[in-house]
Formats: C-alpha cells, structure tokens, sequence
C-alpha cells in the first residue's frame, strides 16, 4: 500500500538547521522542497536596483516572478525564477540582509505566500521559512520550530558564508544573524514566531543527523495514524 503524503512546514530562525533537515526529510521521503527564503532572497536581488519605497515596483515584480525548485542528488536545492537558475546569486551576506528587509512589505508577502500556497497544493511537501507553521500552511499535517543560540547558529551561517568565498568573521555574523532575527521578529505582518501547534527543537546541543531521526520519527507517526 502507498504512504498517504502529508505537508511537512518548519520554520526558525537564520541557521537554526531548517535547511539541512528540510533536504534530508525531502529525500528521505521523496517530498518536494519549497525554500520560500530563497523566493525572498530572490525578490530581493532583483530590487536591489529599485526604490524600496516604490511599492507598485515591487509588487509587480513578484506577481511575475514563478519559482521552480529541484533538489538535486548532491543536495542542493535548485531554484528557478522565470526560467533563471538563481540558486547561487542569492547567499550573499548583502541579499541576506535585503531579503529581511524585502519581506517587511505586505504586497511582497501577500504575493509569495499564495504563490507558495499553490506549490503547496499537490500533497507530499516540505516547506521552510519563517511564517509557514502560522500564515502560509497553519493545516500542516506537521510542523517544526527549529532554535538555537546566536553563536550556534552564527558559526554554521559563517561555515556556509566562507564556502561561498565570503570572508566575513563570526563577529560579523553574529550582528547580522541578531540584526536579521530582530527584524524578522519585530515586523508587523507574519512576524517569526512558533505556531502554537509546532513542536520546538533546540539544535544548540544536538547533532544535525539526531535531530533528523527525531523529526522523522515524527513524521513517521503522523503517517502512520493516517494509514
Ligand atoms: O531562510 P533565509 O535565511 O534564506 O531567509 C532570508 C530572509 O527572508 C529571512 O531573514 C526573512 O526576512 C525572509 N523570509 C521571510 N519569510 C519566509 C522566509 C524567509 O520573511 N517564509
């Protein structure tokens, strides 16, 4: 018989481990991957040669702008826009930065979100972000809110920053991980928070593969009571 599919949303902070553990339960289950940072990010690199405050600007943008994803065997996640790789333009410290900015517009939320709720539609994804446990997907057959502290989460983002050739120092990041999670918590509209029905993981003390047998024990329950 074939496992019913079920949506998987897991939201925290930058460097928590969303990434990794959403690529892993995407293969490990054969789920389709939405990284809807990267639909922000990329937003974001594209305003960069427009004025913030010309809203019209960017809402038009985004309501042209079509995401494709494709995680690859190697484990990147593939990401499309209009038919554009955009997968490797859009790590950048600055568009980090922009992207939290970006994502303080309502018309740039609004937009993303039902573009990211169609993506959604066709059961058997993983989704991570920031507002997907509480606005995009709050029916979530599962949801997860990854934590951990600044410095945890500063050296692996630093890690990931210096294979990309950036040469910043853990100082750096700390302030711009503070500065970014300060943002994205304080913003009015779908602010970063724990849905009231996701299960918190801390992966301050945890090895990165430990938390995934516990989310995939998880999951594996849920499946099983659908069964
Ligand atoms: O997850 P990632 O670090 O790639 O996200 C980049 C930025 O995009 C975040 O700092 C946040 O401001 C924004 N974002 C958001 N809502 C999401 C995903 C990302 O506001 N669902």
């Amino acid at each position: 018989m074939t496992k019913p599919k079920i949506n998987v949303a897991i939201d925290g902070p930058a460097g928590a481990g969303k990434s990794t553990l959403a690529k892993w339960i995407a293969r490990h289950y054969q789920y389709q991957l939405i990284d809807t940072g990267a639909m922000y990010r990329t937003i974001a690199f594209y305003t960069d040669n427009l004025n913030l405050s010309d809203e019209a600007d960017i809402e038009e943008l985004c309501l042209e702008s079509h995401f494709k994803f494709k995680l690859m065997p190697d484990l990147s996640n593939l990401v499309w826009m209009n038919d554009r790789e955009m997968s490797h333009n859009i790590r950048s410290a600055r568009v980090s930065q922009l992207a939290s900015q970006i994502s303080k517009i309502r018309k740039v939320r609004v937009a993303l979100v039902a573009q990211q709720r169609i993506l959604a539609d066709a059961k058997g994804c993983v989704m991570e972000g920031r507002d997907i446990g509480t606005i995009v997907l709050p029916d979530a057959d599962i949801k997860f809110f990854m934590t951990g502290t600044v410095e945890v989460r500063a050296k692996r983002r630093l890690k990931d920053l210096h294979e990309l050739g950036e040469t910043s120092t853990l100082d750096e990041v700390m302030e711009s991980i503070k500065h970014r999670d300060h943002q994205d918590e304080t913003r009015k509209i779908s602010p970063l928070k724990q849905a009231h029905d996701a299960i918190l993981v801390d992966t301050t003390l945890l090895n990165i593969k430990d938390v995934f047998c516990i989310l995939r024990e998880k999951i594996d329950q849920v499946i099983s009571q659908l069964n």
